[in-house]
């Protein structure tokens, strides 16, 4: 077994480290105290390919491998936690399933466009009454001729508000009675598409995430992903591939909260000599390492699954579990390790604590996880 990134895998971390220092980390704090979604970053991340990471080269994307995808969200949240969900959900439950499931048609149609971020893109199930259950999701779309008429509301939309294509999970009912979940794509552009109100979060502030409205909108069916009834598996499938993300983007805020915690307890003097001399402090630290370097192992782990077209479902919920959780408790630690001034809004401290916290929420939350896992495990996936 070999630990070593490859020649090309430690080149992208080095570009995407340097890229999000010098671009994105005077952008961060900003986006996070006005809540608002970059389009000045989101040219910038084109230059690096960012919205096309593991897309083929003839659809204009980088086609890199899942550990280097990983890296390269690590990378970007490790300086700002908001642009790495952005680029994440885009790549992952955006771009991935029209990758997977998509006619030549609809990969010709999004997929060069999606892969410069000239189209942002998403994923949207949740819904008032569909969170965790997401079997219960109640949009519904009903057959007419060549289209499906689409009704209902989604909520939490990663993306929502800057998306032009999306992948929208919904019922449908055909005209000889067949009904079942589907997944299509829908646009922005199509009437009777709504976008509700960019919502003001605790974390994750520089993402457009929004309510959607669908009043009639009229769906072709040549935008339907994969088979009609199929909407169901493409979405577990998908959130699979997206948890590597969310699990490296957790990973990526707890790698920035222990650097700045291991710099800050050398500097600070109390009692005459550094905090970073006193156990108390120093064992945190140990901890942080520890726990940091257990989740990067797993990320990779699951992420190398995949590419070997192995069963990777427990593995990615392992990642996402354990990376979030270690996300919060690390970001908790630092603010603790840097007392006073970790409260303030001048560190980025707090930041990190906050945007940590909805990692073990979304894309399917800690229970869930272990939901997830404890199934495999019985199933006889030891
Ligand atoms: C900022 C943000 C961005 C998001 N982005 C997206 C997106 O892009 N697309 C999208 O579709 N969704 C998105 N979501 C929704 C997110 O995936 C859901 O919030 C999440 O799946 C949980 O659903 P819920 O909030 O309805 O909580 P609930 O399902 O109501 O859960 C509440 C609590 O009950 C627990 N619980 C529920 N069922 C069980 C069970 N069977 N066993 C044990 N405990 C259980 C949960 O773990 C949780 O602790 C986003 C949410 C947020 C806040």
């Amino acid at each position: 077994m070999n630990f070593d990134l490859t020649e090309k895998q430690k080149l992208v971390r080095n570009s995407v480290r340097k890229f999000s220092e010098e671009i994105l980390g005077a952008m961060a704090p900003i986006i996070d105290n006005q809540g608002i979604f970059s389009w000045e970053t989101a040219r910038e991340l084109s230059k690096i390919n960012a919205w096309g990471i593991q897309l083929p080269e003839k659809y204009g994307g980088s086609s890199l491998d899942s550990i280097s995808y990983a890296i390269v969200i690590e990378e970007i949240s490790r300086i700002c936690g908001s642009t790495g969900l952005s680029v994440t959900v885009h790549n992952s439950v955006g771009a991935y399933p029209i990758l997977k499931w998509g006619t030549e048609d609809q990969k010709e149609r999004y997929l060069h466009d999606i892969a410069t971020g000239k189209k942002i893109t998403g994923f949207t199930w949740t819904e008032p009454n569909a969170g965790s259950d997401a079997g219960a999701i109640e949009c519904l779309a009903v057959e007419d001729g060549n289209d499906f008429i689409l009704n209902g509301s989604k909520i939490f939309v990663t993306n929502g508000g800057v998306a032009s294509v999306l992948l929208v999970g919904t019922r449908f009912k055909k005209k000889n009675g067949e009904s079942g979940i589907a997944a299509m794509l829908v646009e922005k552009d199509f009437e009777g598409y709504e976008i509700g109100k960019i919502e003001d979060k605790m974390g994750m502030r520089g993402n457009a995430t929004s309510s959607l409205y669908f009043n009639n909108v009229s769906v072709p069916k040549e935008n339907i992903l994969g088979n009609l009834s199929d909407g169901f598996k493409i979405a577990m499938h998908s959130l699979d591939v997206g948890r590597i993300g969310i699990a490296a983007q957790a990973l990526g805020i707890a790698q920035a909260a222990y650097e700045h915690s291991v710099e800050y307890s050398k500097g600070r003097i109390q009692f005459k000599k550094p905090i970073s001399n006193f156990q108390g402090i120093s064992f945190k630290l140990a901890e942080m390492a520890t726990k940091i370097d257990a989740a990067r192992l797993l990320v990779y782990k699951a992420a190398y699954m995949k590419d070997s077209k192995e069963k990777f479902s427990k593995e990615s919920a392992m990642c996402k579990l354990y990376a979030s959780e270690i996300a919060r408790q690390v970001t908790m630690e630092a603010l603790q390790i840097h007392g006073g001034y970790g409260y303030i809004k001048d560190l980025p401290i707090e930041r990190y604590l906050r945007d940590a916290a909805i990692t073990t929420i979304y894309e399917g939350t800690s229970e869930i996880m272990k939901l997830i896992i404890s199934q495999q495990i019985l199933k006889g996936n030891l």
